[in-house]
Parts: C-alpha cells; sequence; structure tokens
C-alpha cells in the first residue's frame, strides 16, 4: 500500500512547477542516484506556504517532492517546519520510529525506506533543498531543532556525512 501512494505521487505529482515570484530556491543533488531537485519556497497572500519544485530521478525522491509540498502547501512557516522535522526523524529513525499520519499526511508511505540509507538520501534530498530555499527566503524555522547544521549543507548536500568514523 505505501509503495503504492509513493508510485502514485510519482505519476502524479501534486503542485508541481515553478512558482510565479519565489522568495527563495535551491538546486540539489544525490549523486549516488543521480537524483536531482528544484524547490522553491514563496508565500500567499495570507502568509501560507507556496512550494514549487522541478526536478527528475528515481520515483522516492521525485514522490518525495509532491508530498512534501503536499503536506506544506498553504501552511504558515511555524506549522510546517514541525511537519519537516517530523518526516526527517522518520527518515533517520532507520524503520524504528512509528509515522504519525496526522502529522506526516503520506510522508507515512516512506517509513519502509527508512530502512534503506542508500534511499533514505533520496527521500531526503527535496526536503533539504526546501530547507535551503526557506533559508535564502528569510523563512527558515526558528524552533530549537531548526538549525543549519546538517541538514543544509550546500548543494549536493550529503546528510549522512555524519556517518560514524
Ligand atoms: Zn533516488
Amino acid at each position: 500500500m505505501y509503495q503504492e501512494i509513493i508510485l502514485d505521487h510519482y505519476k502524479h505529482p501534486r503542485g508541481a512547477g515553478v512558482l510565479d515570484r519565489p522568495l527563495g530556491e535551491a538546486h540539489h543533488v544525490n549523486p549516488t542516484c543521480g537524483d536531482e531537485v528544484t524547490v522553491q519556497i514563496g508565500l500567499d497572500p495570507s502568509g501560507g506556504l507556496l512550494i514549487g519544485y522541478l526536478g527528475q530521478g528515481c520515483s522516492i525522491s521525485q514522490a518525495s517532492a509532491s508530498v512534501m509540498a503536499e503536506a506544506l502547501t498553504g501552511r504558515t512557516p511555524a506549522d510546517a517546519w514541525p511537519i519537516r522535522e517530523a518526516f526527517l526523524e522518520l527518515m533517520h529513525g532507520r524503520g524504528t520510529v512509528e509515522p504519525d499520519e496526522e502529522i506526516l499526511g503520506d510522508g507515512v508511505a516512506f517509513a519502509g525506506v527508512a530502512k534503506y540509507p542508500a534511499r533514505v538520501k533520496c527521500a531526503l534530498l527535496a526536503w533539504m533543498a526546501l530547507q535551503d530555499a526557506a533559508i535564502k527566503a528569510g523563512l527558515a524555522g526558528a524552533g530549537p531543532e531548526d538549525t543549519i547544521s546538517e541538514d543544509a549543507q550546500a548543494d549536493g548536500g550529503d546528510e549522512e556525512g555524519r556517518a560514524a568514523p
């Protein structure tokens, strides 16, 4: 069932495309799989997030961008960043984190992916690009967990870079 959700987002990406007036944009590449995604961020007149994205690559990377856009579009940054944190926690949990569908929506479909480190990078690509775009737009979350640290390295961001020595 989870695989079907991922495939559905891959085949029918929600909200794909570019924004008219993005406030920030970031292009991230996952060289181990060949995935690429550009994520744009903006705000609608009522203060809700607008998210644009374009990408190419494996079904997990592209479906993840679609799930992200669907989950976060229209939410205020303050509401959106905890969802991003929850998705990161899920993907870094190596399969031990129980996903909360109320928070993550279709993001729960990636729970099984968390067991496969190589695919975790695919699943996180768009969410890392979003963080970079948010920083450029001045919209990055102010929460204590939301630092620039390992989540927002330069393009090609390798969030597994802190692997054990
Ligand atoms: Zn991939």
